[in-house]
């Protein structure tokens, strides 16, 4: 394999030792598993010679975009394995402001873009944590803060070109805003972790910048009358644009990272969008009685960028404070999404089985979309208790009507539930593996257990 791909690659293929091991790990899986190449693509033509060369000669491939997947999505199964790196495919190739479209390749970066769109008044909305790739985030279905009013890559991805195994490029979709024609097989390349083909262009639907905003800090006695106030606020049909929680542990956290004094209680932290100061104006006045009736026993409102931007610090910084906490640690990021109304009780479980297991770490999240993640701190001696501990959570989500992943994906560590959150359904995915990928060369092992 290395005589042929360095035949038809040359530079643009590596077997250094440190890349093939940066390229088969990722920031939440305790593993390592270097990769046996790595090739760079930097065009679609790249990615078709090697899914063409794979399909002939059997060598796996696994898509990689900025490797900060959480559940294992890039480590190989099989061998040999190329990892395909397509960070260099970083070209925004329109920007049309009449349309709100933006039409990139799938190693533009969510801040490039938004570097890009923010002098023309326009914004690309789903923000996970970290600066992923958009081919990443369309292939495991990220969504971010702002979910809650933009929703995630489903709902803002309105087109894809794809290359498939054998090397054939195939647009999936047009770039309308709606359309009733054939089946949605873009939306089946939305989620699907690299393993029916590889992104190499997206039709991303854009929105324009609020023209005004205002956030909320609010804090709570206890996480249960915190989630219940998440709950009310949705329940009103108020159109927040944000509504995240962090527990007590986090704000401590925040306030040992940043030297802030923050009240040391779980906390809501919601943004309203609007285009009219007086529509925001009374969408916040109404969210503050919700969450006064909920329990809140401080609320401060913010308008300004600074204000809103010191208001939220907390909830940007709370992932670093957290895993700068114990340094020496690694951290698992448990993710589950449950129906809104069973959030509250989910919660206090999540919180109660840390205690029980004597595990150290913290609740945060998107909670206006019923997702949250825990994140534990964990040791080579008690990392099995935090396995033991996600496993728990996961299938009381289950049990409560909720999925298994609301944002991070399947990759290796959530496999094991695919067949109690999917049940029958779970054979129709292995159809369509087969029909996209007859001979499982694309990220095998991964998704479908
Ligand atoms: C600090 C932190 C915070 C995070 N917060 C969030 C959050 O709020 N919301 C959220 O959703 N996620 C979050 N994540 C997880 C992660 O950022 C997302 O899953 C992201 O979408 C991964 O994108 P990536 O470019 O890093 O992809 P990678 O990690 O490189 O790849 C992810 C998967 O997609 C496949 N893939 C990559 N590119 C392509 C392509 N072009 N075609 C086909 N398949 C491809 C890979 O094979 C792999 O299976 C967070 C991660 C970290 C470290």
């Amino acid at each position: 394999m290395r005589e042929l791909l360095t035949a038809h690659f040359g530079g643009k293929v590596s077997f250094a030792p440190a890349t093939l091991a940066e390229h088969g790990r990722d920031e939440g899986y305790p593993e390592t598993r270097p990769v046996d190449a790595v090739v760079f693509a930097q065009s679609a033509d790249d990615v078709s010679l090697l899914l063409e060369l794979a399909a002939r000669d059997g060598f796996y491939v696994i898509p990689f975009g900025a490797g900060t997947s959480l559940e294992g999505h890039l480590l190989p199964l099989k061998r040999p394995t190329v990892s395909l790196d397509l960070s260099r495919m970083d070209r925004i190739l329109e920007v049309s402001p009449e349309d709100f479209l933006a039409v990139v390749e799938p190693g533009v970066t969510r801040e490039a873009l938004n570097a890009r769109l923010r002098p023309q008044g326009l914004f690309f909305p789903v923000d996970p944590g970290a600066n992923a790739t958009l081919g990443g985030m369309a292939a495991t279905n990220a969504s971010g803060t702002t979910t809650v009013k933009y929703g995630g890559m489903h709902q803002n991805v309105l087109a894809l070109e794809a290359v498939m195994v054998g090397g054939q490029r195939v647009r999936f979709g047009r770039p309308v805003r709606k359309s009733s024609s054939g089946y949605d097989l873009k939306d089946l390349f939305i989620g699907s972790e690299g393993t029916l083909g590889v992104i190499t262009k997206l039709y991303l639907k854009l929105h324009p910048l609020p023209a005004h905003v205002h956030t909320l800090r609010v804090f709570f006695p206890s996480i249960v009358a915190a989630a219940e106030g998440a709950y009310a606020v949705m329940g009103s049909g108020l159109p927040v644009a944000r509504l995240e929680l962090l527990d007590e542990n986090a704000l401590k956290a925040v306030n040992r990272y940043l030297g802030s004094d923050y009240p040391e209680r779980p906390a809501l932290f919601l943004e309203f969008h609007s285009s009219t100061e007086a529509a925001i104006a009374s969408e916040t006045s109404f969210a503050r009685e919700l969450l006064l009736e909920a329990g809140a026993d401080s609320i401060d409102a913010a308008a300004s960028e600074a204000d809103r931007k010191a208001q939220w610090e907390a909830r940007h910084q709370a992932y670093w404070a957290l895993v700068r906490l114990f340094p020496e640690r690694a951290y698992v990021i448990t993710d589950t999404a449950v129906p809104l109304s069973r959030l509250p009780s989910l919660v206090v479980y999540a919180q109660t089985l840390m205690d029980e297991l004597g595990l150290v770490g913290s609740i945060l999240g998107h909670v206006g979309d019923g997702n949250f993640h825990t994140i534990v701190a964990v040791t080579d001696e008690n990392y099995h208790l935090a396995e033991t501990y996600s496993t728990r959570l996961v299938k009381r989500a289950l049990e409560l009507g909720g999925t298994a992943t609301g944002e991070h994906g399947v990759g290796i560590r959530k496999k094991k539930f695919m067949a109690i959150e999917h049940a029958e359904a779970l054979d129709w995915m292995r159809k369509l593996k087969e029909a996209f990928d007859p001979q499982g060369l694309l990220n095998p092992g991964k998704v479908i257990p």
